[in-house]
C-alpha cells in the first residue's frame, strides 16, 4: 500500500502522459475543478500525447505547460507556436520524464497500451508518484514496476475504477493476509446477453457502443471481449499482492459498484459511485484526502436495484486467460497484452472478426513460452514475439476469412 504523505509541495508539479486521451482530458477537467474548488494546485510542468498536435498544442497553451512530447514524428510546427520546448518521436515521452520530472512529481500514467512502459519506469527510477491508468504497464512489467515503486519510496495509486475501488475498501487493513478475495466488476460490455454465435461476427461499431461507460476504442473493445477485466485481474494480481485463486470477476451491468473486497471473517466491502472516471481520478490526485466531487454523484431517488450475475466463461473465455498468465508468470502478461493489443487493432481496421481477437491471444499464450522477466529488454522481447506471432495469425485468418 501507498504511504500517506502530507509534505505535498503546492502546487504539486505534475506530467500528464497520454493527455489527449480519454483519461487525459478527464485528468485536466478534474484539475480545472480542483484549482475553481478546493485548495488544491498543480503545476502542469510536461504533456505527453502519441499523435493528437492540434489538440496537445490547445492544452499547452491553455495550461500554460513549458514541455510537451509528441510519439508522431513530423509537422511539430503548431506546437513550436504554443512556445513550449518539444520532444518528438516514438520515445519522446520517457525523454520528457528524464529531462523534466523531479523527485515527488506526479505522472498520470493515461498512454494506451504497453508503450507507455518506459515512460512510467523512467518517472519511477526518478522518485515519482504515479498516478496509473495505463494497466498495461502492470500487466506487461508488473515484476519490474513492483520492485522498483519499493525501492524508490513512490506511491503508485491506482486510477482504474476497479482498483481504485479496491484500494478503497482496503485503507482500513493492515495487510493482504485479512483479504479472502477481490471479486473486480465487469459491466459485460455490449454483448453481455447476446448469444455466442451472433458474438463470433459483431460488428467494430456494435462493439464500440458500450452501455454504461463512454472511454477510448481500445477499452471500449477490451470491455467488449471481457480481455479488460482479463488485464484488470493481472493489474490487480500486481497491485495488491494476490494469486489468481483469490482475484475474481462478476458482471454488474450499472456499473454503479466498481469492486467488492472479501476479507477472511466473511464480511465485505464494496465501494460505489455512478461511472464516472474523473471520480478515480480524482481520488488519485488529491490522496489521502478527500474532497468535493468533480462528477455527478449517486441519485438515490431513481437508483432501484443493483444486479449482479456470474461471468460466462465460455462466451468470454478472457478472464480464465489472465488466470493462467498470472499462474504461468514471467513474460505471460506482457504476451497475452501484446497479442490482444495486435487483434484489437486489426478489429478495429475490419481485418478479423469479433471472435477471432480472444482466439489469437489464446493461441500466443500457448506458443510463447513465459521465460523469467530481469529487465525491460526481456519484456520488450516477449511482448515482440507476440506481436510477430499475432499478426501471423491475422495473416492466417485474412486469407480464410477473404
Ligand atoms: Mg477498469
Amino acid at each position: 500500500m501507498p504511504h500517506e504523505t502530507t509534505d505535498q509541495p503546492d502546487p504539486r508539479r505534475l506530467i500528464i502522459l497520454g493527455s489527449t486521451g480519454s483519461i487525459g482530458q478527464s485528468t485536466l477537467a478534474v484539475i480545472d475543478h480542483l484549482h475553481r474548488s478546493t485548495k488544491h494546485r498543480f503545476e502542469i510542468v510536461g504533456l505527453a500525447s502519441g499523435s493528437n498536435i492540434d489538440s496537445l498544442s490547445e492544452q499547452a497553451q491553455r495550461w500554460n505547460v513549458p514541455n510537451v512530447a509528441i510519439a508522431r514524428t513530423g509537422d511539430t510546427a503548431a506546437l513550436r507556436r504554443a512556445d513550449c520546448r518539444v520532444f518528438s518521436g516514438p520515445d519522446a515521452a520517457e525523454e520528457l520524464v528524464d529531462a523534466v520530472a523531479r523527485p515527488s512529481d506526479m505522472i498520470v500514467g493515461a498512454m494506451v497500451g504497453s508503450r507507455g512502459l518506459p515512460a512510467i519506469l523512467a518517472g519511477i527510477r526518478c522518485g515519482c508518484h504515479i498516478a496509473l491508468a495505463n494497466k498495461e504497464t502492470l500487466v506487461a512489467a508488473g515484476s519490474l514496476v513492483m520492485p522498483l515503486v519499493s525501492e524508490h519510496g513512490v506511491n503508485l495509486l491506482p486510477i482504474d475504477s476497479e482498483h481504485s475501488a479496491v484500494f478503497q475498501c482496503l485503507s482500513g487493513s493492515r495487510s493482504s493476509d485479512e483479504v479472502a478475495r477481490l471479486v473486480l466488476t465487469a459491466s459485460g460490455g455490449p454483448f453481455r446477453t447476446w448469444p455466442g454465435e451472433r458474438l463470433e461476427s459483431a460488428t467494430v461499431e456494435e462493439a464500440l457502443n458500450h452501455p454504461t461507460w463512454n472511454m477510448g476504442a481500445k477499452v471500449t473493445i477490451d470491455s467488449a471481449t471481457l480481455m479488460n477485466k482479463a488485464l484488470e485481474v493481472i493489474e490487480a494480481h500486481w497491485l495488491f499482492g494476490l494469486e489468481a485463486d483469490r482475484i475474481d470477476a462478476v458482471i454488474h451491468p450499472q456499473s454503479i459498484v466498481h469492486s467488492f473486497v472479501e476479507f477472511r471473517d466473511g464480511s465485505v466491502l464494496a465501494q460505489m459511485s455512478p461511472p464516472d472516471m474523473r471520480g478515480p481520478i480524482q481520488y488519485a490526485l488529491t490522496w489521502p484526502e478527500r474532497v468535493e466531487a468533480c462528477a455527478p454523484t449517486l441519485d438515490w431517488s431513481t437508483l432501484r436495484d443493483l444486479r449482479f450475475e456470474p461471468v460466462d466463461h465460455a462466451r468470454f473465455p478472457a478472464i480464465a486467460m489472465a488466470w493462467r498468465a498470472v499462474s504461468a508468470g514471467g513474460t505471460a502478461g506482457a504476451v497475452l497484452n501484446a497479442a490482444n493489443e495486435v487483434a484489437v487493432a486489426a478489429f478495429l481496421e475490419h481485418e478479423i472478426s469479433f471472435g477471432r481477437i480472444p482466439e489469437i491471444v489464446g493461441e500466443a499464450l500457448e506458443s510463447v513460452p513465459p521465460r523469467p522477466v530481469q529487465s525491460l529488454d526481456d519484456v520488450m522481447a516477449a511482448d515482440a514475439e507476440a506481436r510477430q506471432l499475432a499478426r501471423r495469425l491475422l495473416a492466417t485468418t485474412a486469407r480464410v476469412y477473404g
